[in-house]
């Protein structure tokens, strides 16, 4: 948050979150203050309103909760930490590339000026001595001004160099903001931007598109039989047999938990099923193995839903028709792959 107080102002403030923190019997560490700082400058209405909510139920208002409020409203996730300080970066740097600029513009008016001013004085050459004048005049002119253009043209450098710097910064950090940590697939925020790209692209070129939506069987028995690290290990390990089964434009991405969305582009249904059947074979097909003590762990399955996108529909239906698939293949025995019936369209099955 960013605070534009005068010193009046601060001190009071600063005085009323004090004053309340010492008479909630509160810890007053830096954070805390600045929940109650921000409360009293009712910079925040949804603080205000979370605090005056506690209030008016008469919960007492412990660290614990003036901590999770922090951490609900105030605090930054690293990317927006990131993304914000180089804003600030990009920022300053263009105010000293402006102020460069200005100067040398004011310089080069005087230097315009200057050599104005010159044929004037040329009218009133008399002799050697007055032309050598002038041309020494002209000449230290001429040097400043180079010297100015070489500055300007030094800090232009050097602020160039700076925005290259934060554009790579900025470019991972986009990367990891749609990067899902623990088993570095695209995550739900950049799956959600790309089936929205392809749905669009579908459209505008009537191509076909589909999805699968992959569900670990038994996964939480797996969790609790052998612990969640190990459950981890199962899940970095899907998400590679995954992401090497798919080719090119394909994305698979964690959806959530232990669940999985393919986006397959220009593949009809018949051809997502394939898909979807063979990366559930490449997964039966792998064996588990504890990574610290070399045991072999019981196989692990994986139940799909396919479907194909249709132009009437929109993403939601898509998704809720892809996972209504996967039910249909957890509940014929998990370890296959249902395809969802594509609305507006004979099935195989009416057509014999
Ligand atoms: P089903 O065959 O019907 O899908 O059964 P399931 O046990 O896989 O389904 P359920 O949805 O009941 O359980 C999902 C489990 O996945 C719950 C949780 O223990 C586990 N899980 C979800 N996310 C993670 C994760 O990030 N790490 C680990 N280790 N486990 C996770
Ligand atoms: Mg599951
Ligand atoms: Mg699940």
């Amino acid at each position: 948050m960013e605070y534009s107080h005068d010193k009046k102002e601060a001190a009071k403030l600063s005085k009323s979150a004090f004053d309340r923190i010492q008479k909630e019997d509160l810890v007053c560490t830096p954070d805390i203050f600045e929940l109650w700082y921000v409360y009293y400058s009712g910079q925040s209405p949804e603080i205000a309103r979370a605090i005056d909510v506690l209030v008016s139920n008469q919960q007492q208002i412990t660290d614990r909760r003036c901590i999770e409020l922090y951490e609900r409203y105030l605090s930054e996730s690293p990317q927006e930490e990131a993304v914000r300080r180089a804003g600030d970066q990009i920022n300053s740097t263009i105010q000293s590339m402006s102020g460069a600029v200005r100067d040398v513009r004011t310089a080069t008016h005087d230097y315009s000026g200057k050599l104005g001013g010159v044929s004037e004085r040329m009218m009133n050459v008399k002799n050697a001595d007055d032309l050598k004048g002038i041309l020494d005049d002209v000449m230290s002119d001429t040097a400043g001004m180079l010297e100015q253009n070489k500055r300007l043209e030094e800090q232009l450098d050097q602020s160039s160099h700076i925005m290259e710097e934060l554009q790579r910064d900025l470019e991972s950090v986009r990367k990891e903001a749609r990067t899902d940590a623990l088993t570095g697939l695209a995550n739900r925020k950049a799956f959600d931007s790309e089936i929205d790209r392809v749905a669009s692209d579908t459209k505008h070129r009537g191509a076909a598109f589909s999805l699968l939506m992959v569900d670990i069987d038994h996964f939480k028995g797996f969790n609790d039989n052998f612990g969640h690290q190990i459950g981890d290990q199962v899940l970095r390990l899907v998400a590679r047999t995954l992401t090497d089964g798919v080719k090119g434009r394909d994305m698979a991405a964690r959806y959530g938990g232990e669940e999985f969305a393919i986006i397959l582009p220009d593949t009809p249904l018949h051809a997502a099923v394939i898909v979807g059947e063979s990366l559930r074979k490449a997964i039966a097909g792998k064996e588990v193995v504890n990574r610290n003590t070399g045991e072999k762990l019981s196989r692990i399955t994986i139940s799909v839903g396919a479907a194909e996108f249709t132009v009437e529909e929109d993403i939601t239906d898509l998704i809720e028709r892809a996972d209504a698939a996967l039910y249909t293949a957890k509940h014929n025995g998990r370890n296959q792959v249902a395809a969802a019936p594509t609305p507006g369209k004979k099935q195989k099955k009416d057509a014999q």
